[in-house]
């Protein structure tokens, strides 16, 4: 029990009693948690900025005997960008859901928070191709839960020259001989070849910072997408609502 001091974002919030709140806080250091927002319905209420959805905030929580209680929060970033464009917030959701099924309480999830924040930024304050944005985000998140794909050379013979396939029964790289033997491969440009190189090694901060032609937007995109389903054992399906 005790005063915790912690930044973090809401990944989801629900209605409580009349004017209570539960939120799912993602924080660098405990995880995902749980906490009640008392009186955050409150049109006047210090905590109504800071405890809705995507909002990132410094918070001060008191950590009673079953729950934590935000006893205040100081928004630092809201997205506000988000919020006011329906294909945003639809990417931003999606995003946020996901992050929101593949993390805990007790974890240490810096890394996690991290990206998520960078792609938040990306999403609500560029103009960059939100399939690809989130092709990246995808990719990234598994690499950093452990499910990094083998780009080091071919999966099967070992060659380091002729890669030509992604292979998701290989989780990684093949070269084009055995590529064309696995049904599970998927044909790669150079561009994805270099792109997937880049996204899965380059330092946090600068994922985003590389461009691709529309060809191999669309091949990450499969990529992305299947690799993600495969390793989380899901059916994510990012869907528009309009
Ligand atoms: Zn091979």
């Amino acid at each position: 029990m005790g005063i915790i001091k912690t930044k973090g974002i809401i990944l989801l919030e629900s209605n409580m009693g009349d004017f209570d709140k539960m939120v799912s806080v993602l924080t660098p250091n405990l995880g995902k948690i749980g906490c009640a927002a008392k009186g955050a319905r409150r049109p006047k209420s210090p905590l109504l900025a800071g405890t809705q959805f995507l909002s990132f905030s410094d918070f001060i929580i008191y950590n009673g005997v079953n729950s934590y209680n935000i006893n205040s929060c100081e928004p630092i970033e809201v997205f506000y960008n988000i919020r006011t464009d329906l294909d945003k917030l639809t990417y931003a959701s999606f995003i946020t859901r996901l992050v929101y099924d593949v993390t805990d309480e007790n974890q240490y999830t810096y890394n996690i928070l991290q990206l998520l924040l960078n792609t938040l930024y990306m999403i609500s304050e560029t103009d960059i191709d939100k399939d690809f944005i989130l092709s990246v985000f995808e990719l990234r998140l598994l690499v950093v839960l452990g499910f990094a794909p083998n780009l080091g050379k071919c999966g099967i013979c070992g060659d380091k020259n002729n890669i030509g396939y992604f292979s998701l029964a290989h989780n990684g790289f093949l070269c084009n001989s055995c590529g064309k033997a696995d049904k599970s491969a998927i044909k790669i440009s150079q561009d994805t070849f270099n792109a997937l190189k880049y996204i899965c090694s380059a330092p946090a901060k600068k994922i985003f910072s590389f461009s691709v032609s529309e060809e191999s937007k669309k091949e990450l995109k499969i990529i992305s997408s299947l690799y993600l389903n495969k390793n989380l054992e899901k059916e994510y399906k990012f869907e528009k609502l309009y």
